[in-house]
């Protein structure tokens, strides 16, 4: 049976490439019928926190990576690891130093790693040091533990990053040394930014929970990291969890660097956030308002809803959603001063605005229909483009000079909002120097 892991260190928040990794290994469980299993790698005392450790479990319970079985800590294995070792001194394998005990590589042989994505890899044991397997402080290094782990809780796939087919043939060397046959191995891509040099934070936010913060949904981080390296084949991107795991396969693994382009990302989640529902996305933008101080007690769900909906196929992120909306949630318009500029600071915007307001204040029923007549016949009667009153209401109302359906923004924004910011506009933002 198929049997894979993803075993972090809690020494960081989840970061987007091992979440990559954990996915990778989650989607070939998953369409293997295998098991996922957690492993946590927290030997180091000093730079392990339950925090990170806390923050990791939560991404993945975000992301829907449910584990199989009983989490593994490595922390409470420590007697094993030390009798394992003790075998191999024991049988002349391994020597001490000081409290230390090192495994004894024979220099001049040729190990080979059989990558299920890389190929045939050799390597000439010349090039390895003598292994610690248990440091003098008692703890474990990483590749033994690894070894022993991965054969106890019978791991019959290692899936991991590139960054860590050095290690691979010094825990062959281990794997032999306690006579335990050796997992396959699947060393996948590194993350690249769009300049093809490794991801890091001059690409943009490399935590999995800063994306989170920002608004991008489960569901599009889970599609964007698939494609990191894998492909369907085609040149499908979206793609639902159920296609990705029906599809996914190690043999359309690539070799060479994944790209995070995060414009691409972006999009995504502008796809994904056009067809969310409101029940999804009423509880994001809620907690996004309240983060912001935007949410008073008096707001009505039901009008929040309207403004999401009018929103939801234009942005990117619940964060620019926020800042799309910012005038509809609070007294202050995020004015644009190019928009400013560009629309209101010109000769006769300030009478037709005020015109408009006072056709406006006259409406019997408030809704996009009749805000839209109001708007054409007055147009009409100045003998101006109705678009001469659109562009520089949208301004006065939203501060922006782009956004949804003038009319529908009206509409939501409600009557006495809509007439006092065109008043404003009319008399403090026209003015034409
Ligand atoms: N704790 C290691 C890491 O986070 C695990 C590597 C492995 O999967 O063997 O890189």
């Amino acid at each position: 049976m198929v049997r894979v892991r993803f075993a972090p260190s809690p020494t960081g928040f989840l970061h987007v490439g091992s979440a990559r990794t954990a996915l990778f290994n989650w989607l070939f469980a998953r369409h293997q019928k295998g098991e996922f299993l957690l492993r946590i790698e927290d030997t180091d005392a000093v730079r392990s926190k339950l925090e990170f450790l806390d923050e990791i479990m939560d991404s993945l319970r975000w992301l829907g990576l449910n584990w199989d079985g009983e989490l593994a800590f490595q922390s409470k294995r420590l007697e094993i690891y030390r009798k394992t070792a003790e075998g191999l001194l024991n049988q002349g394998a391994a020597y001490l130093d000081g409290k230390a005990i090192i495994y004894k590589v024979t220099p001049g042989e040729v190990i080979e790693i059989n990558d299920l994505i890389h190929g045939v890899i050799q390597v000439n044991t010349l090039e390895i040091k003598d292994q610690v397997l248990i440091k003098s402080d008692g703890m474990p290094t990483y590749n033994f533990a690894c070894v022993v782990d991965d054969s106890e809780f019978k791991i019959s796939h290692v899936i991991r990053g590139d960054d860590h087919i050095s290690n691979t043939p010094k825990q062959l060397l281990l794997y032999r040394a306690l006579k335990l046959a050796p997992p396959q191995f699947a060393h996948i891509p590194l993350i690249l930014g769009t300049d093809r040099s490794r991801l890091s934070k001059r690409h943009g936010a490399t935590n999995l929970n800063e994306y989170r913060r920002m608004g991008y949904l489960p569901e599009t981080v889970v599609n964007f990291l698939a494609l990191l390296g894998w492909s369907p084949g085609g040149d499908r991107e979206i793609l639902s969890i159920e296609e990705i795991i029906q599809e996914f396969d190690l043999s359309r693994v690539g070799k060479t660097g994944a790209v995070f382009d995060l414009a691409k990302f972006s999009w995504m989640n502008s796809q994904y956030l056009k067809n969310a529902s409101l029940e999804t996305l009423m509880p994001l933008v809620q907690a996004a308002l309240k983060e912001r101080g935007w949410w008073s007690n008096g707001l009505d769900p039901v009008w929040v809803g309207q403004v999401i909906e009018l929103y939801k196929g234009r942005v990117e992120t619940i964060q620019d959603f926020c800042k799309q909306t910012e005038g509809f949630f609070t007294g202050n318009i995020p004015f644009d001063a190019d928009a400013v500029q560009a629309r209101l600071k010109q000769p006769g915007v300030d009478g037709r605005l005020t015109q408009f307001a006072d056709r406006l204040e006259k409406i019997a029923r408030w809704d996009s229909a009749s805000i839209e007549t109001a708007c054409r016949s007055l147009a009409e009667e100045l003998k101006i483009k109705a678009a001469d009153l659109i562009h520089p209401t949208r301004v006065a109302v939203t501060g922006r000079s782009v956004g949804p359906s003038l009319f529908h923004i009206l509409e939501v924004a409600g009557k006495e909002r809509t007439v006092s910011r065109l008043r404003h506009a009319a008399t403090s933002l026209c003015s034409v120097q």
